[in-house]
């Protein structure tokens, strides 16, 4: 498979370069020159199969060409080590929990998939060790380090600002040692960004050592998200939950959005005939794309911080990857994709009458998707949100909101029990450069 840019203007690429480099020589994002459109059969027979072997036959259709067979089955397989379950919670309303992986959120798949096919190309190539750079807020820095922890020939910096993570965060990627380091730089999280982008752009240090960035727009973290929304319409099919004539779905999509990369995999799916009649993109109080499919007018501005913080974006990256999907037409995407648009207070009080007729505890980025299907489904439409994190993930705002104790997953605890282990750094570009020099 040949990979284009959305800026058009360099040179196609193939899956391994697509995937080591992360981002196209003209500053624009790879799209996969085809879409396969997957045969009738495995549609008629999908509620029969596993998470698993779903996602391993639309791995093929996108990896199939570029990854040897059984490889690429090893790779899909220990990638998803845990189950994406549907789950109902109100009238016609179900949850995707995408929180069952180890830093309880979607970003695991992409992740733990994006680390071990980067760990089969450089076996091939036997390369010797590869580094790979990653600036986080947060939660990226938690999903890719437990991504590739424990991959050999990889080794991953995480550059985190000092003081400015949650706790909870922080011992996610600090904790974890082996191939993990943690750069706890005296800055805030620009500086972090400016310090890798910098080393990706110094050739001397790039000839000393093989740098590579795990950024969430990477074809092999973003193309692997389609898995489980396959695997969505499987179990709402196999339950009856969902009818289904032909291609005729009355099943709608709705996913909490900030770069949109999450529900973009989901649009790529329906490209290869997965039968979802229309999706919609959640947005909290950043409400870029929202305000695009009222207007036709895209106007990126600074974010805003909200209780939904991981959605906090003010200009989405993956914005080209929609536009390129449906050939710049605002008709065609406003055909297909509506959208939504919640402030905090809105977000809290859904939570609230969420957990109170239901007993369901949604998470604040949920709860925004919860709130979308609750307003704009039609009577004889079904809806399904992905649950993007669990909420202990954001315990001390969930408890303060519903006034309950979440209880904390045993596999969360564990990591807030290990040792922290960090390299303090400044935000001097010069002592990064050291650092990584002596390595
Ligand atoms: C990253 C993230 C999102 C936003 O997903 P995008 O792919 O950036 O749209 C939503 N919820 C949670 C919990 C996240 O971590």
């Amino acid at each position: 498979m040949k990979y284009y840019s959305t800026n058009r203007q360099a040179p196609e690429a193939d899956l391994r370069k697509a995937v080591v480099k992360g981002l196209a020589e003209d500053r624009g994002l790879y799209m996969p020159e085809h879409i396969e459109r997957i045969e009738d059969s495995f549609y008629e027979n999908i509620d029969k199969m596993s998470l698993q072997e779903i996602a391993h036959r639309v791995a093929q259709a996108f990896f199939g060409e570029d990854v040897e067979p059984e490889a690429l089955r090893q790779i899909v397989y220990d990638t998803l080590s845990f189950d994406c379950p549907v789950a109902p919670v109100s009238d016609n309303i179900y949850t995707l929990e995408l929180f069952h992986g180890p830093t309880l959120a979607f970003k695991d798949v992409g992740a733990r998939f994006m680390a071990r096919l980067l760990q089969y190309f450089i076996r091939r190539e036997d390369k010797g060790e590869v580094n790979v750079l990653v600036a986080t807020s947060g939660d990226t820095g938690s999903a890719v380090a437990n991504g590739f922890l424990g991959v050999d020939g990889i080794h991953v910096y995480v550059l985190y600002p000092k003081g400015k993570v949650s706790p909870i965060q922080e011992c996610q990627f600090t904790t974890l040692g082996h191939n993990i380091t943690a750069l706890e730089i005296d800055g805030v999280f620009d500086d972090c960004q400016r310090l890798v982008k910098t080393a990706f752009m110094d050739q001397e240090l790039c000839s000393h050592i093989t740098l590579t960035s795990a950024n969430s727009i990477n074809v092999a973290r973003f193309l692997p998200q389609a898995f489980y929304y396959f695997n969505a319409y499987a179990r709402m099919k196999e339950q009856g939950w969902t009818r289904t004539d032909g291609h005729e779905s009355n099943l709608v999509m709705c996913v909490p959005s900030g770069n949109f990369g999450n529900i973009t995999a989901a649009l790529f799916g329906r490209r290869m005939g997965l039968p979802v009649k229309r999706f919609i993109a959640a947005n909290n109080a950043n409400d870029i794309f929202y305000q695009y499919l009222q207007t036709g007018e895209y106007h990126p501005k600074a974010s805003v911080q909200t209780l939904a913080n991981a959605m906090d974006v003010g200009d989405p990256s993956n914005f080209a990857r929609i536009l390129d999907l449906y050939g710049n037409s605002h008709a065609r995407i406003t055909a297909e994709i509506s959208g939504a648009t919640y402030n905090d207070q809105q977000i809290a009080d859904t939570m609230r009458r969420c957990y109170e007729s239901t007993g369901y505890v949604l998470d604040p980025h949920g709860a925004c998707g919860y709130q979308a299907l609750s307003d704009l489904l039609a009577a004889d439409e079904v809806g399904v949100f992905c649950e993007t994190a669990h909420p202990a993930k954001f315990k001390e705002k969930v408890d303060d909101i519903l006034g309950i104790d979440v209880a904390i997953p045993a596999r969360l605890a564990a990591f807030m029990q290990g040792q922290k282990q960090s390299v303090p750094l400044s935000s001097d570009y010069a002592e990064l450069r050291a650092y990584l020099m002596s390595k």
